[in-house]
């Protein structure tokens, strides 16, 4: 076997792993393997690059290595748990900033050496294009998720991006046809950035979770485009896997917002703020309650049902609710977790903190399996959940969030609703359920306030 036989075999082995590394992760109960068969397939395949590339001094490769280690290692460090959906959200955006670096380095190398052929430009185009969009999208993204960012654009904005989509199109021809001339590429890099920063602007926080996981599904097929520019197959199979795997989870938000990516992308963003205002729906409607009378409540409940939001990973208060449900099970109670498919600040956020707190799968029901088992619910506690428990997205066409799927917890005999107060989530809009007649609102700090409940049920 040859040096370049070893090295495809070698790619193929890195990509195998990936591919069985997916599967794994299909499944919880195999999610571990596959994530140690990924991890696997990456040293691989960063093995076999360095021996592939050989053309880079290792010293440039060592020090590249210890600044981004240097990094990683101090945002991992410093950025809280809440912070992780902002940046996974900058990751995507690097993703693609980098895809545009090394396609565009080494289509500037092909064009010097003369060796530039039809599938280095095409692919060199693609990556500028859907790297720059990818990049600035997921910056206006990252702001918008730290709610640094309230513009939503300028009236005729959905014309001005089917303009520069045009002119990226015809960019990308002359990238084609002239690659000589390499300003048409970065030409082709500057209104891609435009238009990545002026799609995503007028796009409304309700809408976000489809961007984000659109942004990653981009991100991998930035990669996986930069892989035909460097001739290297496994960027090309582990960007398509990504990318595909992003496509797909887009699908699943676009299901659970009621959306279409495409009307999330080109429709107006529905109005903000929506038609309710605060006052009028909670003025004199509010009854509070206190965590001995929710002991009191749970002692004699036959099921209860946890619904957990992002003030749970503002709260961190997973390990409570661990606690919370082990002391209720001992009562014979039985106890379940409805998990909204856009609860918290990114996709699968609150299967993550339920799984760190310990807390078997099984009992995790998704949204189509647990809203017809409210009504035999005797209690439902909402813990830090607002925007997805919200039955405003049922009865007022101009909120927001209608039409979006919403879990049904009004249908329990008894609701109590643990916040801090009457503030609105991310949507930004009041809540109805908080002030009906079966809701009980149990105000305070989610970790604190389902600390106070165990104790009050423990000391029975
Ligand atoms: P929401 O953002 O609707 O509400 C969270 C609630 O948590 C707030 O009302 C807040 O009320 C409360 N809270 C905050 N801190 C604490 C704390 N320490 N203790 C107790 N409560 C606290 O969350 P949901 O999970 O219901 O909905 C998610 C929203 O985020 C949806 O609108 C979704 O579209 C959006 N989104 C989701 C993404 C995803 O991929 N999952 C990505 C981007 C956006 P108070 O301040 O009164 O305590």
């Amino acid at each position: 076997m040859n040096r370049a036989d070893f090295i495809e075999l070698g790619y193929l082995v890195g990509a195998s792993l990936f591919i069985l590394g997916l599967k794994g992760l299909g499944r919880p109960r195999t999610a571990r393997r596959g994530n140690l068969l990924g991890a696997a397939g990456m040293l691989v395949a960063i093995l076999v690059t360095l021996i592939d590339q050989a053309i880079v001094s290792y010293w440039v490769l060592a020090a590249g290595l210890a600044v981004g280690s240097a990094i990683g290692v101090l945002l991992a460090v410093k950025v809280q748990m809440t912070s992780m959906p902002e940046l996974v959200a900058l990751f995507n955006g690097f993703g693609g900033a980098a895809s545009v670096l090394v396609a565009g380095a080494s289509f500037i190398e092909a064009v010097d050496l003369g060796l530039v052929d039809d599938q280095t430009s095409v692919a060199a185009a693609a990556t500028a294009i859907i790297g720059a969009v990818t990049f600035t999208g997921s910056v206006v993204a990252f702001a918008k998720l730290r709610e640094s960012l309230h513009w939503h654009g300028f009236a005729g904005i959905r014309i001005v991006n089917a303009v520069l989509a045009l002119v990226s199109l015809g960019l990308a021809v002359m990238v084609v046809v002239d690659p000589g001339n390499t300003m048409w590429l970065w030409a082709l890099v500057a209104v891609g950035a435009v238009l990545g920063l002026l799609v995503v602007v007028p796009i409304g926080g309700a809408d976000m979770p489809v961007v984000i996981a659109l942004l990653n599904s981009l991100s991998g097929l930035a990669a996986s485009s930069t892989g035909f520019v460097l001739d290297n197959t496994l960027l090309i199979i582990a960007g398509a896997l990504v990318g595909a795997s992003g496509i797909i989870l887009t699908q699943i938000m676009s299901v659970a917002m009621n959306r279409s990516a495409l009307s999330v992308l080109f429709a107006d963003a529905p109005s903000a703020g929506g038609g309710m205002d605060a006052d009028e729906v909670y003025a004199g409607k509010i009854t509070k309650t206190s965590a001995e009378e929710v002991a009191m409540i749970l002692e004699t409940a036959n099921r209860v049902m946890i619904v957990p939001g992002y003030g749970l990973a503002v709260a961190q208060a997973q390990h409570a609710v661990s606690e919370l449900a082990k002391l209720l099970e001992a009562n014979d109670t039985e106890v379940v977790f409805a998990i909204h498919p856009v609860a918290g600040r990114m996709p699968g956020h609150m299967n993550v903190l339920l799984a760190e707190a310990e807390i078997d799968y099984e009992k995790l029901l998704e949204m189509d399996a647990a809203n017809p088992t409210f009504a035999q619910t005797d209690v439902a506690i909402v813990l830090g959940a607002n925007d997805v428990v919200n039955p405003s997205a049922n009865t007022d066409p101009d909120s927001p969030i209608a039409g979006m799927p919403v879990l049904e917890v009004g249908d329990a005999q008894t609701v109590i609703v643990i916040k801090r107060s009457l503030s609105p989530g991310f949507a930004g809009i009041p809540n109805p359920l908080f002030a009906a007649d079966n809701a009980l609102m149990l105000f305070g700090d989610g970790k604190a306030a389902v600390t106070a409940i165990n104790k009050a049920l423990a000391e029975g």
